[in-house]
């Protein structure tokens, strides 16, 4: 039998779309950057149904692209063209498994999306630290598999320090029941952390055991602003040595980001800034009675640090702050394409590589822009080069090699990495075999072919084969 007229044969029609108009936002990245094609999209509402379908692909060799929310910034989740390939979208495994308050953990599928798996431990008076301006969308296996980072990586860690155990259909079609809310367990390797970040080339996360942490007593949102990266790292600096662990957020944010916010969204009204100020948005979040920060701030604009501080003074103001920074995505892709970086580096590094990288791509595209935002506190800068009017998209996009090695380089001169928390998916799967050691990347592939021999998962993301 056909490989559409078997799985027609287990899934309702609402389960498979083969329609092309139907297909194409699955097929598309959220960037519009990537678009493959695909023999059918899928939607697996139960545990049976996802290892059929896996089973199913092996008996007639198809090739499987997991998918949450279609939010991948690296073309991770949707299929490529050459290969023939199904997308299983998991949206429509979705459910609450169980909420355990005396453990304080929470068991889901992966269709839960972030933002509703947040609401869900507030409304149990707990914490699921998680943010980031994808929450809306973004479902938890999507962000497992990613080892999702966000805004509060600095006080809670990433995906990877909240999930405690997984449940996972592999490329044999065995499923693996790993779910347990214990928060130790030396019983050899463990597993849970090879599927964590592995971007769908292992195996179907189905499900998940995440830690669910006691809600802070209070918040305390501040926007101040600087005029040069240094301070920005001497005020985290400051922060760190007088309130550390309170710190929850610390974002930084150019002025190039703050002039696209206006000229796309002019109905988010910015607080006070000067031309050229880098904004810093710093959340901090209390377990006990909020203490007075306010002289913390004093100092750092006696010591000429800060130039100015504002408050968020209620959660609207809070909200407000917030929904700045995590409208900058946003204006970016309005604006219109951008040569991208997703980086990580060693804090104290970080003023010296903005202010060489900037010189470098410019002496390469003199007219260049670049836009700079990201989580600061835990080194990881978006760092974006942008279209000068002078240039048409295809001049400036054939210039992206040449601006990712300039990029790259200086980044592995100061010992950061090419990928921060976006992944690699398609779009850095080059640039990691560059950067990567060989005999990480052998590792790396020996993992990839003990789980998945015929590189069913995901093919052509994240690894290449030995031979490519
Ligand atoms: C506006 C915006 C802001 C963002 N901000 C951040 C940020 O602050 N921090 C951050 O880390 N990321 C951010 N991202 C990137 C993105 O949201 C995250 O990578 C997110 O974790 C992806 O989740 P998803 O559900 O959309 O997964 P998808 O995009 O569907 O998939 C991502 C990868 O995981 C694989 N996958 C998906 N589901 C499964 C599954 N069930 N089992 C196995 N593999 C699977 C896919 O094959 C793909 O390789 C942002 C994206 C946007 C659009």
């Amino acid at each position: 039998m056909h490989f559409i007229e078997e799985i027609q044969t287990r899934l309702s029609s609402y389960q498979i779309l083969i329609n092309e108009e139907d297909k194409k936002s699955y097929e598309t990245d959220w960037r519009g950057r990537y678009q493959g094609d695909s023999l059918a999209v899928v939607f697996p509402k139960t545990i049976d149904e996802v290892i059929w379908t896996v089973q199913c692909c092996i008996k007639h060799n198809i090739k499987i692209v997991p998918q949450s929310g279609n939010t991948s910034l690296c073309g991770g989740s949707v299929p490529i063209t050459s290969i023939p390939s199904i997308i299983i979208n998991l949206s429509k495994l979705n459910q609450i498994r169980e909420i355990d308050l005396d453990n304080n953990t929470i068991t889901v599928e992966s269709g839960v999306i972030l933002g509703q798996l947040s609401d869900l431990a507030l409304k149990n008076d707990r914490l699921f630290p998680l943010s980031m301006a994808s929450e809306g969308s973004a479902q938890i296996g999507g962000v497992i598999s990613t080892n999702a980072g966000g805004t509060a990586v600095i006080r809670y860690g990433t995906m990877r320090a909240l999930v405690l155990g997984l449940e996972v259909v592999l490329p044999s079609g065995e499923l693996w029941q790993g779910l347990t809310g214990l928060r130790k367990d030396n019983t050899g390797y463990d597993l849970k952390q090879l599927f964590i970040g592995a971007e769908g080339t292992l195996g179907i996360i189905t499900a998940a055991t995440l830690k669910l942490l006691p809600l802070p007593k209070t918040k305390e949102v501040y926007w101040a602003t600087t005029n040069s990266v240094q301070h920005t790292v001497n005020v985290l600096n400051h922060l760190k040595k007088i309130i550390g662990d309170q710190i929850c957020a610390f974002e930084i944010i150019s002025s190039a980001c703050l002039q696209l916010i206006k000229k796309h969204f002019p109905q988010l009204v910015l607080p006070h800034h000067e031309e050229g100020d880098w904004a810093i948005l710093i959340e901090l979040d209390y377990f006990n009675e909020p203490q007075d920060n306010h002289s913390i701030f004093m100092d750092c604009i006696e010591k000429g640090t800060v130039n100015d501080v504002a408050i968020a003074v209620n959660e609207q103001q809070r909200d407000h702050f917030w929904s700045i920074r995590e409208h900058i995505p946003l204006a970016e892709k309005r604006e219109g394409f951008s040569i991208k970086h997703d980086i990580s580096l060693p804090i104290s590094s970080i003023p010296q590589f903005i202010l060489e990288a900037i010189n470098e791509v410019s002496k390469l595209i003199p007219s260049v822009g670049n836009v700079c935002f990201g989580h600061l506190g835990d080194g990881n800068l978006h760092f974006n080069f942008t279209n000068p009017s002078q240039m048409t998209k295809e001049e400036f996009l054939s210039l992206t090699p040449t601006v990712n090695q300039i990029v790259y380089d200086l980044v592995y001169h100061f010992n950061g990495s090419l990928s921060a928390e976006h992944g690699i998916g398609q779009l850095k799967v080059n640039s990691l075999k560059k950067y990567k050691s060989q005999l990480e990347l052998s590792l790396m592939q020996k993992i990839k072919y003990a789980i998945d021999p015929t590189n069913i998962m995901n093919p052509g993301k994240m690894l290449l084969p030995n031979n490519d």
